[in-house]
């Protein structure tokens, strides 16, 4: 399996999606063939002084090879045979459940249910040099506006609705998508819309309150569509009250993320054309739910909803999930953590940001600034950040490199902070 772009003339990415996670019966017939799992199988059987430490560490349940290890919460996680340590990877990091998120996040969500012996440096080798990452994943920007300074201690008391758009017509239609997230547990709902009027607006919301309750705020910017008639009624109905950020003070870090989160990962799988960037819009909602998030340190999914959320072959019954705290411990925590994290937020940028270190005929990639072209169907947030690759030829200051592309066709100067090292 390979999740690569090939690349075009164009320098345009195109992704090819294809993975799904081996099934049960795959990890059996290729467990007792691989040379590792045999070794522990065979010492479980000979050894009767090591057996109990060995066989407590890796259980064999019905036929499978699990691995403890020392944790405390006593979860066994599938031992992979190194045969399907290539899918098992490509599955949760190239699908579009599971959209080209970073190392560490990958690490988490592979290691709540697998293991194997190096598992960490293999998953950051893998990512390292996934192309699509290299290419779509955007430049790291210094949080625009004001500090994250919402507090709510409860899910589903402060929602942000945000309009992300208009992107250019897709093959269905659609020119927006509407993002409603959840501040507490940061549970988002995504909603890819032809027409963005209050009307289309005040009946998600009368939807959403139906199925979730009412909530108690809705933050918003004051767009046309926010302020409207129909979205009024709607909250004055449910006794929701209304807050409005202006463009000079945009809404804050929180909602940021996930629109910042969205488009990498519709950059990551949008074809050539940009006609298909609505294609996979559920499965990225899928995807902002289910991995851990930073702040809170739980998945917004188990915090909203008091569970994870199984993803694609997940039923396969020798999967554990992880579990064992309480909903109300678990709210508790999150709490502490995102106060930890506001508390993170504010060191100074700059000294949160490692120094980036070029050398002659080292291969880059340079940050590229493609313009949007809505009637010739391009959108500059759906393109590739990076284009390239090209080789440093010579070094004009600390800050400044001559490149070169591969073919020689384009040699330019660049600053330090316009490219990346690939591998
Ligand atoms: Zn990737």
């Amino acid at each position: 399996m390979n999740c690569s772009p090939s690349m075009t003339s164009s320098k345009q990415t195109v992704h090819k999606v294809e993975s799904i996670l081996p099934d049960m019966n795959r990890f059996i017939s290729e467990q007792v063939k691989d040379p590792f799992i045999c070794d522990v199988m065979s010492k479980i059987h000979q050894s009767s002084s090591d057996m109990g430490t060995l066989s407590k560490k890796f259980p064999l349940e019905d036929g499978v090879l699990k691995y403890v290890g020392n944790s405390s919460n006593g979860i066994s996680k599938i031992v992979v045979p190194a045969k399907l340590i290539q899918d098992v990877i490509t599955h949760y990091h190239c699908s579009p459940t599971y959209p080209h998120m970073g190392i560490r996040k990958t690490v988490t969500k592979v290691g709540e249910k697998f293991w194997w012996k190096n598992m960490k440096s293999d998953i950051e080798s893998f990512i390292k040099k996934c192309r699509v990452c290299q290419f779509c994943k955007p430049v790291y920007q210094k949080p625009s506006g004001f500090m994250q300074s919402t507090v709510t201690t409860a899910p589903w008391e402060v929602l942000a609705m945000d309009l992300m758009g208009p992107f250019p017509e897709s093959n269905d239609g659609n020119l927006y998508i509407l993002v409603i997230t959840d501040h507490f547990s940061k549970f988002c709902l995504l909603y890819p819309l032809k027409r963005a009027t209050g009307k289309v607006l005040a009946s998600i919301l009368r939807q959403l309150f139906c199925v979730w309750g009412a909530c108690k705020t809705i933050v918003s910017d004051n767009g046309p569509q926010m302020i409207s008639k129909a979205v009024a009624e709607i909250c004055i109905l449910w006794g929701v009250k209304r807050a409005f950020t202006t463009p000079y003070h945009p809404q804050s870090n929180w909602v940021e993320r996930v629109n910042r989160n969205l488009v990498s990962m519709l950059c990551c799988f949008v074809a050539p054309d940009h006609a298909d960037w609505d294609k996979y819009v559920s499965e990225f909602m899928f995807a902002l739910n289910s991995f851990k998030h930073d702040a809170t340190k739980f998945s917004p999914s188990k915090l909203f909803l008091g569970r994870d959320i199984k993803g694609p072959g997940e039923w396969m019954e020798m999967l554990q999930d992880v579990g064992g705290v309480a909903h109300k411990d678990m709210l508790a925590a999150a709490g502490r953590n995102m106060g930890k994290q506001r508390e993170h937020n504010k060191v100074p940028f700059d000294k949160r940001r490692s120094k980036v270190k070029v050398t002659i005929n080292d291969r880059v990639l340079l940050k590229s600034h493609p313009l949007s072209n809505l009637k010739r169907n391009f959108s500059a947030k759906l393109a590739p950040k990076w284009r390239g690759p090209f080789i440093v030829k010579a070094q004009l200051s600390p800050v400044n490199f001559v490149i070169e592309s591969e073919e020689g066709s384009d040699k330019r100067i660049a600053h330090v902070e316009q490219l990346k090292l690939i591998l």
